[in-house]
């Protein structure tokens, strides 16, 4: 008999390991910290650490791990994780195969997210389905016809990084007027502070520096603050122009807004709402439905455990006739 699946999600700060219990649940969390600034090897050493933990020593049936950083998923190389010192192609597939003696399935963590979402969240039941995750950056997945889509490098769904305004701030990876610098959590800080220094009237030029961050922002907004609510209403118009463009090329049946910027409920939805229809064509808008995901901060766990139900699990029963 095969051992028992197990799912990771490596964060920058924490990793989360458990065993699968059935298609989309495990058994207890087993969370370890992440050595993050000790390189891949610790980290892995880790990440090995958690499973064994997981599984109570038992080798495993196969493991996917969810990694922060752009990787290849038919390679187990990780081509950068910004969180994780030292993470540049790095072979996190077969060093972490070595260390746990099964077959290791590598993907991204935005990417597992969003195929949670798609399994047992916003949209489940649907073969095309648009995830986007909006937190200190932004991120996605992308099922297409039922599969979570790769790209010829892997790295598909990176949907942070389009255009949303030329003459924009810059994102975290020297872009200028990539979605990320205005519509992500980042983004807003460094938009907030480039405009209290500036000498913007707003409460936020209370906050003490080290305070300011997307949260607080969120709440002088909802006290009423005008620059604080700008923020919102510009990084909300531009996740809604970026949604109807993707409406346009994918004309999915659902787009779901995942992280924690999405917490900010009609802050942030209001003005995306109002901005898709300015982008997308009326008929695939009128096909599609665009909502909050329903997993919160379970999805990348859950993305896990249905990932490695899928790489490694027993092949799906066919289906009955109708
Ligand atoms: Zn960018």
């Amino acid at each position: 008999m095969s051992g028992a699946l197990v799912g990771v999600d490596l964060g920058g700060t924490l990793i989360r390991a458990a065993v699968a219990t059935g298609a989309t649940t495990h058994g207890p969390l087993v969370r370890h910290p992440t050595p993050a600034t000790g390189g891949p090897e610790a980290v892995l050493d880790a990440v090995a650490a958690a499973v064994r933990e997981a599984t109570g020593g038992e080798t495993p049936g196969g493991v996917a791990i969810g990694i922060p950083g752009p990787l290849d998923p038919a390679t187990g190389m990780v081509y950068t994780a910004p969180n994780l010192a030292g993470w540049h192609d790095v072979a996190a597939g077969g060093m972490l195969r070595e260390r746990v003696g099964s077959d290791i399935a590598v993907q991204n963590d935005a990417r597992l997210a969003g195929f949670a979402e798609w399994t047992a969240g916003a949209g489940r039941g649907t073969r095309h389905f648009i995830f986007m995750t909006a937190s200190t950056g932004i991120g996605g997945g992308l099922v297409i016809g039922g599969e979570l889509h790769a790209g010829t490098a892997g790295t598909a769904g990176e949907l942070g990084h389009m255009i949303a305004d030329p003459n924009g701030p810059g994102c975290t990876q020297g872009h200028r007027g990539c979605l990320e610098g205005i519509a992500s959590g980042t983004g807003m800080v460094h938009r907030a502070r480039l405009l209290l220094e500036g000498g913007a009237t707003s409460s936020l030029s209370a906050v003490p520096a080290d305070g300011l961050d997307a949260r607080a922002i969120e709440d002088h907004a909802n006290a009423g603050d005008a620059l604080a609510r700008q923020l919102f209403d510009d990084a909300g118009r531009a996740l809604g122009l970026a949604i109807g463009g993707l409406i346009n090329e994918l004309s999915p049946e659902v787009v779901a807004i995942g992280g924690g910027l999405s917490q900010a409920g009609d802050l942030l939805f209001a003005p995306l709402l109002a901005a898709v229809p300015d982008m997308a064509f009326a008929v695939p808008l009128s096909r599609c439905r665009i909502v909050p995901a329903q997993l919160g901060t379970d999805a990348g766990m859950v993305g896990a455990i249905a990932w490695a139900g899928r790489c490694f699990g027993p092949p799906p029963t066919a289906a009955s006739p109708p």
